[in-house]
């Protein structure tokens, strides 16, 4: 079997073609700098849906003028434990850049802060902002509606987003315990790659146009996606949508396809919750409470064959900063054309 044809750069590298590459299609050094942060964050930690694979898309959209690549993120206290950021038709990073501090700073002055993002392009996974929260030594929430892909249980429709949400736990070691989870039963892209290699999918993947489970993958993305656990993930996907669409005054799901133009993800809200521990015992000390949370993680680790949620980003993280991060070649030729190279 012939060897893949891949290339390898420095996380630098991958940060400084990300920014150029944005940078040459209508964005400014702020918006530009952020995606370029989070697609780094994501080769670090290898996910490379999220990495260098995703900046065609980003600069898709800023060509085809879907986003605005100057958009200035703005911020308002609407109550001491609520805070909006308006993305103004940028990029989710930027705003999310801006509004981590006030959610922060609310939370650890209340106990609990919301944070409600409007009017964003969010084309990433959702550890990276609850990873930030997770820093400041808060419990973390996001949740994130999408394009109309899914139908909800028992339905024949596609109706809610592939709706993630991302829960963390701050660690004093560092390395916070964090899940981050579509809603639908896999990821869309994942039934793209199935049709692009000719291979069936699980039946209980998608359904078809008239509403029958399919393993057929084309049949599957004209149908529509199923939630993760029936009942259960259409329930998730569920509170995604009035979480990041009605509570905070953005669209649903399919409120947003609806509207939606060419270009990847269709514009749409971010619901973030930050919770401190240290507000929620008598004397505001969190280490008893973090040490009690130790003793759950090593009881789960202490059985054979699981892991925490995150623990294999961390592995990751621990040796791309000498390995470098790899990318198809096809890949990094399209980057560095975009880049201008
Ligand atoms: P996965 O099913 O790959 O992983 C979900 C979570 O489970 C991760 O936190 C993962 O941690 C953890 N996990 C996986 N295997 C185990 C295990 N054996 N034991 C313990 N934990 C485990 O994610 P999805 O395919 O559902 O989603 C992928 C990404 O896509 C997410 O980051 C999501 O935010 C993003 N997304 C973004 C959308 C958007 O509109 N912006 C839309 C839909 C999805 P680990 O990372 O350590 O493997």
């Amino acid at each position: 079997m012939s060897e893949p044809d891949v290339t390898t750069l420095s996380l630098n590298d991958v940060h400084r073609l990300a920014l150029t590459a944005l940078r040459r299609h209508d964005c400014s050094v702020e918006q530009a700098a952020a995606v370029a942060d989070t697609v780094t964050a994501a080769e670090r930690d290898r996910c490379a849906s999220h990495g260098l694979f995703r900046i065609p898309g980003y600069v898709e959209a800023l060509n085809l003028g879907k986003v605005d690549g100057f958009a200035e993120p703005t911020v308002e206290m609407l109550a001491p434990g609520s805070i909006r950021v308006d993305a103004n038709r940028g990029f989710a990073p930027l705003a999310l850049d801006v509004g981590a501090p006030p959610l922060i700073e609310a939370a650890r002055t209340n106990g609990v802060a919301g944070l409600g993002l409007v009017n964003g392009f969010h084309f990433a996974a959702l550890w990276p902002e609850v990873e930030l929260i997770c820093d400041a030594g808060l419990v973390g929430f996001a949740f994130v509606g999408s394009s109309s892909f899914v139908a909800p249980a028992g339905g024949t429709r596609k109706l809610f987003g592939t709706n993630p949400m991302a829960f963390g736990w701050p660690r004093s070691n560092g390395n916070s315990v964090i899940f981050d989870q579509a809603s639908s039963a896999s990821a869309r892209g994942e039934i793209q790659l199935h049709e692009r290699d000719g291979k069936e999918i699980p039946l209980d993947w998608a359904i078809d146009d008239d509403g029958q489970p399919t393993t057929d993958p084309t049949a599957a993305l004209a149908g529509a996606q199923l939630p993760f656990g029936g009942h259960k993930g259409s329930g998730v996907a569920l509170m995604v949508e009035l979480l990041a669409g009605a509570l905070i005054g953005d669209l649903f799901s399919y409120e947003t396809t609806a509207a939606d133009t060419p270009g990847g993800p269709a514009i749409g809200g971010e619901f973030m919750l930050a919770i401190s521990p240290s507000r929620f015992v008598p004397g505001g000390d969190a280490d008893a409470q973090l040490a009690h949370a130790e003793g759950l993680f090593a009881e789960m680790l202490s059985q054979e064959g699981t892991r925490l949620p995150s623990d294999r980003r961390y592995a990751a993280r621990a040796e791309t900063p000498a390995t470098g991060a790899t990318i198809p070649t096809s890949l990094f030729a399209t980057i560095e054309a975009l880049a201008g190279h």
